[in-house]
């Protein structure tokens, strides 16, 4: 035996949420979003299950390399683009497409020898205000790209602010066709909020990421009301069981205090692991099949759940902290944070298994 927690990565779930984003596509073609070691879930775990999509969307060269060496040879697409003209050369020779963002990136991409020419995603900047040249200048830089002989083709690519908030897209998609209403460009915009709820702004790509991994980009949607099924569950189990009495206390800080008798289980996952430390007494976990909560605060290598109401329940028992049957949304808002987040962040001490 060793150390009970492990994540599973259930790659069935992988290829249902998939389909569901390319039953939104409909016409367009799906780039699968696979940066940050595909949301936390392991590049190289995930791509069996993305055999279907039509591309992949990265922004580490070092992923898209393995993507190449997986002997995919599908569109591969770098959401930073280049940092140099080294690297812009191999783009070149792995056949990756490139988001160009700056006027730094134009210069090089004419100014090297490329041994192909590479797609060029032009990225506009319609309002998030981070990446990207603005409408007015589009013309003309697109007349740069389209003389250098290194331009294969240029897509027009924007990202949303607000896809999943009350501004929605419709500010910034005006933006966009303006800026790309004298040239003949396909356009790439969509993430998953827009894919899931703009069809106006799918164009000839779509980007979706979060809700491939089975979670919601929605405050107000859940993933079962979209569909989606969760990719990664984080499990663990019950390593010991403490009686309080009334006045005893559990943890650093002796942050709870019981004002009554209860009965304690101590679970072997804490913040070392990727449990958000900022979990407040109370946060929703799964012991056995039972919603319950956990008790005073997070360490780095345990949590506390109250079993008062599980008699049943003692050493062995399995706890599931978020995945199949307990949304890591909950654990997420719970903390003060995103879904994105906790599952990108499970730390490399977790054993992952994958279920397929
Ligand atoms: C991460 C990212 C996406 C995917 O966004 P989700 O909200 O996870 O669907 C799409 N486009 C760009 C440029 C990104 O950086």
């Amino acid at each position: 035996m060793s150390r009970p927690i492990r994540a599973i990565i259930d790659l069935k779930a992988l290829r249902h949420n998939l389909a569901v984003a390319k039953r939104h596509a409909g016409n367009a073609k799906v780039f699968a979003v696979v940066k940050a070691d595909a949301y936390g879930h392991g590049l190289d775990r995930v791509l069996p299950g993305l055999t279907s999509a039509d591309g992949f969307a990265v922004l580490e060269f070092d992923s898209a390399i393995r993507i190449r060496d997986a002997g995919i040879d599908k569109p591969v697409l770098m959401l930073e683009g280049f940092f140099g003209e080294r690297e812009l050369r191999r783009f070149s020779e792995l056949s990756l497409s490139t988001v160009v963002h700056a006027a730094s990136q134009i210069d090089m991409l004419v100014r090297v020898k490329l041994s192909a020419p590479v797609t060029v995603f032009l990225k506009i900047n319609t309002g998030m205000n981070r990446l990207g040249f603005s409408p007015d200048e589009v013309a003309d830089v697109c007349n740069t790209l389209a003389q250098s002989s290194n331009v294969l083709d240029i897509v027009a690519m924007t990202h949303f602010a607000d896809a999943d908030g009350t501004r929605g897209i419709d500010w910034q998609m005006q933006s966009l066709n303006r800026a790309t209403s004298s040239q003949d460009l396909q356009l790439c915009a969509a993430n998953s909020a827009a894919l899931l709820r703009f069809p106006e702004s799918h164009g000839a790509w779509v980007r979706p990421g979060i809700m491939l991994y089975g979670a919601t980009p929605f405050s107000d949607t859940t993933a079962q009301q979209l569909q989606l099924r969760p990719v990664m569950t984080l499990q663990s189990q019950v390593i010991a069981v403490q009686e309080l009495a009334a006045g005893d206390c559990v943890g650093y800080a002796c942050a709870f205090e019981a004002v009554k008798p209860m009965r304690v289980g101590i679970v072997a996952a804490g913040y070392a692991d990727g449990y958000p430390r900022h979990a407040p007494h109370g946060t929703r976990i799964l012991v056995g099949a039972n919603r319950v909560q956990t008790v005073g605060r997070v360490s780095m290598d345990m949590i506390c759940v109250d079993l008062s109401t599980l008699p049943d329940a003692g050493v062995g028992t399995p706890v599931t902290l978020w995945g199949d049957g307990m949304p890591v949304e909950e654990v997420a808002s719970a903390a003060g944070t995103l879904n994105y987040e906790l599952l990108t962040r499970v730390t490399k001490r977790v054993p992952v298994t994958v279920s397929d």
